[in-house]
């Protein structure tokens, strides 16, 4: 009851700024008599639900910068050198590039030539080790030198010697691909520290994004993490190696998957700031145009692309779908008892946008 009627209070007292009305969800029958009730049996809505709110970042003035971190080049197993590949990104609209090789930092300063105020090249390393013949690879963003990759004497000690590997030099670390191999889950993860982000989407075609066989998807373990506490954000890749010749769906080609990260400018230090913080989305195609998060509600928009069609799923604890919107807008208003709520956006095209989480302050 307590929670209706602060709901009642949010859609119909919060004084929205301009513009963003088109977010405002009307109430349908159900939800209006129940508001109703608890206003005839409470009296005037309290403010009870205020100890159920959301940290809310704060979005405002702030830029999308549009990225991808897991790229590989002739320097490890791609097939084009760091320029092509570097090229290939900027002439596609990308703001900035992390180039990925296994244990090779390839040195953005020798491709200075490309980089602008308009396109950013964070140096970057796919920390390949592994345990028991199942691949442990996680990525170092924004290194300052080469980083050895580890071994440990469990697959969980494994990922957290590389992870502290990265950070020991203030590089930022990313769990990639827990199914290539269907080597690691959240039973592993869970117990890592020290690591904010992971692969939910990677590109490469032998990963198994989606799990299968009674194992679960990325965006599964995902929630596992985030339903036992674990502040993890998820990020979507390319993971690209190929670049020359034909793409297609059985070659590992790049614009497959990226970040979307706001910051107050194209900076290294801001990139890696926001992805660290959840101030960003992952994509597989879908463009969000405004996003903002005050402590009861999250409000977001679509940029919308020709005569495609989209479905916002706001998600909760174990990955419980809480409401769902059609359009290209829509607001969630905090309204259970939940440790987190996401949203994922679903184009009729097939693509997705993966809104990061927003904690619940307890
Ligand atoms: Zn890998
Ligand atoms: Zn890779």
């Amino acid at each position: 009851m307590e929670l209706e009627a602060s709901r009642w209070l949010d859609m119909t007292w919060s004084s929205a700024p301009p513009g963003i009305s088109i977010f405002r969800a009307p109430m349908n029958r159900r939800q209006r008599f129940v508001s109703a009730l608890a206003i005839w049996l409470l009296g005037a809505p309290s403010l009870h639900a205020q100890d159920l709110q959301f940290e809310s970042p704060d979005l405002d003035d702030l830029s999308w910068f549009k990225g991808n971190t897991h790229a590989h080049t002739t320097e490890s197993d791609g097939d084009s050198s760091p320029e092509v590949v570097a090229r290939w990104y900027k002439d596609h609209g990308y703001a900035f590039l992390v180039l990925t090789d296994h244990n090779t930092l390839t040195d953005p300063r020798l491709l200075s030539g490309l980089v602008d105020e308009h396109f950013l090249l964070i140096p970057g390393e796919e920390v390949s080790s592994a345990f028991e013949n199942r691949p442990v690879h996680v990525n170092g963003l924004n290194l300052p030198r080469l980083v050895e990759p580890r071994t440990g004497e469990t697959m969980v000690a494994t990922i957290q010697n590389n992870v502290d590997a990265i950070r020991e030099v203030e590089g930022v670390p990313h769990i990639n691909h827990p199914n290539f191999r269907w080597a690691f889950g959240a039973e592993e993860m869970a117990q890592v520290e020290g690591d904010r982000l992971l692969e939910i989407y990677n590109g490469h075609p032998s990963v198994h994004n989606d799990g299968g066989g009674g194992s679960p998807s990325l965006e599964e373990i995902w929630d596992v993490l985030l339903t036992g506490g674990k502040r993890i954000y998820g990020i979507a890749v390319d993971d690209a190696h190929h670049f020359q010749g034909e793409f297609a769906s059985d070659r590992i080609n790049p614009g497959r998957g990226w970040v979307s990260v706001l910051a107050s400018g194209l900076d290294a230090e801001q990139i890696m700031a926001g992805l660290e913080a959840g101030r960003f989305y992952a994509s597989t195609g879908v463009e969000v145009r405004e996003w903002r998060v005050t402590p009861t509600r999250i409000e977001l928009s679509i940029e919308p692309d020709g005569d495609a069609r989209y479905t916002t799923e706001f998600i909760g604890d174990e990955g419980r779908v809480l409401h769902v919107v059609h359009g290209t807008s829509g607001a969630y208003e905090l309204q259970d008892d939940v440790t987190y709520v996401r949203a994922v956006v679903r184009g009729s095209r097939g693509d997705r946008a993966w809104i990061q989480p927003i904690f619940t302050r307890r």
